[in-house]
């Protein structure tokens, strides 16, 4: 990311917008956007490979589940916020992974510009690849502000999406998704 670039561009949008850009309240706004984009895009270009190398060996064939996993997310239609819940299910095959990593690697899909289909999609795709589990399922409900703050502006709407990758079978997915409830 060009951070000059990205002020000047925020600055010729206030501009563009009609307000003053000098004035007292938005002098610093071209810097602070810059910085806010730095962060929430900053998973660009990321792999997850240095989260989900370090595993552990363990038996069991049963999902391990990981709920709660809280995200915000930028749509990249609107370049709005997108935020809510992630739940990770995957089967192991003889190993698994500290819990804090999966929440990294949702940090890694989440930190860029965005479709929830899509992050829901990489996330499920990321971990058979670098951890190589039997399966994985993943659940995202998210709330896009691009709709409940414009638009139709329905507040509490939620949007869920779901992916599987690998062999994750249809009654253990029932027992996940009644675990998840
Ligand atoms: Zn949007």
């Amino acid at each position: 990311m060009d951070k000059q670039k990205v002020e000047e561009a925020v600055k010729n949008l206030l501009a563009a917008l009609g307000e003053d850009v000098e004035s007292g309240g938005l002098k610093d706004t071209p810097r602070r956007v810059a910085e806010a984009y730095a962060e929430l895009l900053a998973g660009e270009g990321q792999t997850a490979d240095v989260h989900l190398a370090r595993t552990f060996e363990c038996e069991g064939a049963e999902p391990v589940i990981e709920k709660d996993i809280w995200f915000s997310s930028t749509c990249e239609h609107h370049l709005m916020p997108f935020f809510g819940k992630i739940a990770i299910a995957y089967i192991p095959d003889g190993k698994v992974v500290g819990i804090s990593k999966l929440a990294r690697t949702v940090e890694v899909f989440a930190k860029r510009l965005q479709i929830q289909e899509r992050l829901t999609n990489q996330i499920a795709a990321e971990i058979m690849r670098c951890l190589k589990p039997k399966g994985v399922m993943v659940v995202c409900e998210a709330e896009h502000t691009c709709m409940t703050c414009r638009g139709i502006k329905k507040a509490g709407t939620k949007t869920v999406t779901y992916a599987v990758a690998g062999e994750f079978p249809k009654e253990k997915r029932e027992e996940v998704l009644s675990l998840l409830k």
